[in-house]
């Protein structure tokens, strides 16, 4: 199959050519004969797979013909996040270079006003987030009735961060004449009723997931017998190991916090690194993104955020720190490499408490991954957790209980936290507590702390602020004449 055989415009087959693709790929083949057709799709499909094109080659054919209005958009692309969005503005640019048609970006985090110049203008094809889309049009800058095409991109990234109830409002301000193209990795019930109410027998085309098309990706798993400190170590072997191989490598934690600590911990023993994740403005994101697409960054440490989507076309390896909770982020996440027919290698690091996880990718995957010094033995497993288990008691003796217990205890007036109105087992965890405390605590400062958190020593209610009145209550007064 080629590209001449998809009835694609003569200027969108000279950008196809210039963009240097020469084959189309399945997706692409099955879903843009159909969309010219006129007809609905849902594109069940991964990035990875082309899937950015299959809808832009036929949007751009079909909006050679018209021209847009002011504040009257012609198409319509709804993306989850501005990187996504971001990302598909920058295909449209590359296989739209033979076409004079106008593309908005509205994403948060920019300023409202060029937006709106750009939406007086007239757009051709706008991209969204839904969020900024509903904003411009609560303030009357927008109107739906024009739009011929929607794109819903990654719907089921939309439902994980709540914007399934945007997307309904957003679909029930378009024509119902429009065409829709619809892609998302997997189908969850939300989802296809998502479909089922907004679409009009649609074509439903399926590509093989990167679960099956990983074929390209080599994918590991190293053992690490604890957490944080020892699975840096780890990494960095990882990556040592492979040294020479990394072209550029994207490092996935679980939370934000692991990837700021990772992030500098990688830059203090001299790896090129970068981090990514939601807490970064979106300035800083684009930035770093842009680093490490040029190749000026080599380690990116990121969250999930960053896991669907980023359309970096040679990514050589991907590491996990660790195992992500849901199995279908592992695709997700190792769906960066191994892209468009590259080759690609992944690695991840499993400690004994990640051991459910990893098997619960393994059933989706319907696959055993390999692990690079064999499959740690149970006696193994059972001793890394009863050396880990002993760790976090004597880190729990210390430091680390004085912090779980600070996180626990409300953040209330100290002169509250002494009074007895806690629920009567609430009383009793922390007299529980505070009794072996006491005994260990003559002089330390966790004992000062425990201290202050015990009940009071009768249960006679308390008057007033009981004997701990501040010092500041007892300065006299000076009433005023
Ligand atoms: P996507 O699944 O849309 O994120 O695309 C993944 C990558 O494949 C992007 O870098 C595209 O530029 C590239 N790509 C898309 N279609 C083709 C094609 N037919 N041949 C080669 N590369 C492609």
């Amino acid at each position: 199959m080629t590209f001449n055989q998809l009835k694609l415009s003569e200027k969108v087959l000279a950008a196809i050519e210039a963009a240097g693709y020469t084959t189309p790929t399945p997706i692409q083949a099955q879903a843009i004969p159909v969309a010219l057709e006129g007809r609905d799709v849902v594109g069940i499909a991964q990035t990875g797979t082309g899937k950015t094109a299959s809808f832009v080659l036929p949007l751009l054919t079909m909006l050679e013909k018209g021209r847009a209005r002011a504040r009257m958009p012609r198409s319509l692309i709804l993306e989850p996040t501005r990187e996504l969005a971001a990302q598909v503005a920058e295909a449209i640019e590359a296989l739209g270079s033979q076409h004079k048609l106008t593309v908005a970006l509205l994403i948060g985090g920019v300023s409202f006003d060029d937006q709106e110049r750009k939406l007086e203008r007239g757009a051709d094809i706008l991209i969204a987030t839904p969020g900024r889309l509903l904003d411009h049009f609560g303030r009357g800058k927008l109107l739906m009735s024009a739009v011929d095409y929607l794109v819903i991109d990654e719907a089921d990234r939309m439902l994980d961060m709540g914007f399934i109830p945007d997307i309904e409002r957003i679909c029930k301000l378009l024509p119902p004449t429009r065409q829709t193209l619809f892609f998302s990795a997997t189908m969850p019930p939300e989802i296809q009723k998502l479909t089922e109410q907004f679409l009009r027998n649609p074509e439903q085309i399926r590509v093989s997931a990167p679960a099956t098309t990983a074929k390209l990706i080599t994918q590991k798993l190293k053992f690490s017998p604890a957490d944080s400190k020892m699975k840096r170590h780890v990494l960095r072997e990882l990556i040592r190991s492979e040294v020479g191989a990394v072209k550029n490598a994207i490092i996935f934690c679980n939370r934000k916090r692991d990837v700021a600590v990772l992030h500098k911990s990688l830059v203090k023993h001299g790896f090129n690194a970068a981090a990514l994740h939601g807490d970064l403005d979106q300035r800083q994101r684009m930035a770093t993104l842009e680093g490490f697409r040029k190749g000026e960054i080599t380690y990116l440490a990121a969250s999930d955020v960053a896991a669907r989507g980023l359309d970096i076309p040679d990514v050589s390896h991907i590491f996990n720190f660790d195992v992500p909770i849901s199995p279908e982020d592992y695709v997700h996440r190792i769906g960066r490499t191994g892209r468009a027919g590259r080759e690609g290698y992944t690695a991840m690091i499993v400690t004994p408490k990640e051991m459910k996880a990893l098997a619960a990718i393994e059933s989706l995957t319907k696959a055993k991954i390999e692990w690079i010094d064999g499959e740690p033995s149970t006696e193994n497993l059972a001793q890394a957790d009863f050396s880990e288990r002993r760790e976090r008691g004597r880190r729990g003796r210390g430091k680390g209980e004085r912090e779980e217990r600070k996180e626990a205890a409300p953040r209330q007036p100290q002169s509250q936290q002494q009074a007895p109105q806690q629920a009567p087992q609430q009383q009793a965890e922390v007299r529980a507590f505070s009794g072996k405390s006491r005994r260990r605590d003559k002089d330390s400062s966790v004992s000062r702390y425990h201290r202050e958190l015990l009940p009071p020593a009768t249960s006679a209610p308390v008057v007033g602020l009981g004997e701990h009145v501040p010092e500041f209550l007892k300065r006299p007064v000076r009433a005023a004449s």
